[in-house]
């Protein structure tokens, strides 16, 4: 009876702390791709209860009501702690305002707002008016970010430590740590540069996510050159285990050097039906040693149809589609994980490098 009353009282202590969720005490770190239609918004939920946002759809209710359903529904969370906006794009940061209506968003990161177009196109007089939503909208905090800044978040009393730090932003990069001498990294030395990329794309905040030894990479859409400066004319990328797939599959982005450099298990691609899911990029990544499965948001239904991964890795196969998600589970020991597709069943299990 004592035993009884002592766990409904706990259960009722828990449930007063707003934003941890009850699932938290599993340990377990969980990542959901929202279906964005092709554009972005990746949801982590850490072993603490708390909530990381990574880019943020689209505007104009469709994105923001999945990502909140995901959120609210799926992951049981009341708030988004911190929300991370890679680059100042309508499909990364559009659906950002509209969330903060339908929960609170702590902390927000990015590169800061530039009062003309991040393009380089100071003709654009839509810029101040398309932005005002994001600059506007309430939120506790709000943060430019640097490469080698970690995001303060809270550690789950039992289990492993997570961290999120920022390896670029606006075409820097971390410095290599001070204790460690690297090697110069043969494969740049024949590898090309492309045409400088002045629209906001090269400016996308690299973010990689650690538990254990598992590691996430997530570079929003970062183009050709500044993937370059990860890896040339030294590596300062680690291997990961999984990898965002950049800039929706699209080949000005998905430069072979870092892909490589990465050398993921498992890459997860949140593109549309008409957009990302290369050739080139779809043909990098099938060529990795080191890839066990790559996962899709869309199967491509453009004619270039062999620019896809099996069916079962696809969320959603058809144009008018569910709005399926895929998530990723991380043990708490951090050794195994799982993806899993919840709509159709599909669910496949990995082993941390
Ligand atoms: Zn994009």
């Amino acid at each position: 009876m004592k035993k009884a009353l002592l766990s409904l009282s706990f259960t009722i202590a828990l449930a007063s702390i707003p934003h941890l969720r009850l699932e938290a005490a599993t340990g377990a770190l969980d990542i959901y791709w929202v279906d964005v239609e092709g554009g972005a918004a990746t949801l982590i939920v850490t072993p603490a209860g708390e909530s990381i946002l990574i880019d943020s759809g689209n505007p104009g209710g469709r994105d923001p009501g999945r990502i909140h359903d995901v959120a609210s529904k799926v992951a049981g969370l009341q708030r988004i702690d911190h929300l991370i906006t890679t680059h100042l794009h309508t499909d990364h940061y559009g659906g950002a305002a509209e969330i903060s209506q339908l929960m609170p968003i702590s902390s927000v990161y990015d590169n800061g707002i530039p009062d003309q177009n991040p393009d380089n196109n100071p003709e654009d007089r839509t810029w101040l008016l398309k932005i005002k939503p994001y600059r506007e909208f309430k939120a506790d905090k709000r943060n430019v970010i640097k490469p080698g800044d970690s995001i303060p978040l809270k550690q789950a009393a039992k289990g492993l430590p997570v961290s999120i730090r920022c390896l670029a932003a606006k075409q820097d990069v971390i410095p290599p740590a001070a204790n460690v001498r690297l090697a110069a990294n043969p494969a740049c030395t024949d590898a090309p540069t492309r045409e400088k990329d002045t629209s906001d794309n090269a400016n996308s905040i690299v973010m990689l996510l650690e538990m254990g030894d598992f590691q996430f990479f997530v570079a929003g859409d970062l183009t050709w050159n500044t993937e370059r400066q990860l890896v040339c004319p030294a590596i300062l990328v680690p291997q990961v285990d999984v990898y965002q797939v950049t800039h929706h599959g699209l080949d000005v982005s998905n430069n072979p050097l870092l892909i490589r450099a990465l050398s993921p298990a498992v890459s997860i691609m949140s593109n549309g039906t008409q957009k990302g899911c290369g050739a080139e990029t779809f043909s990098t990544l099938k060529s990795l040693p080191s890839i066990q499965a790559m996962y899709q948001i869309h199967r491509n239904l453009r004619a270039d149809s062999q620019n896809n991964t099996a069916n079962e890795h696809i969320a959603n196969l058809e144009a008018r589609c569910q709005a399926n998600y895929i998530k990723l589970s991380l043990e708490p020991s951090a050794k195994t994980y799982t993806v899993s597709i919840p709509t159709t069943g599909h669910k496949r299990a990995f082993t941390t490098k």
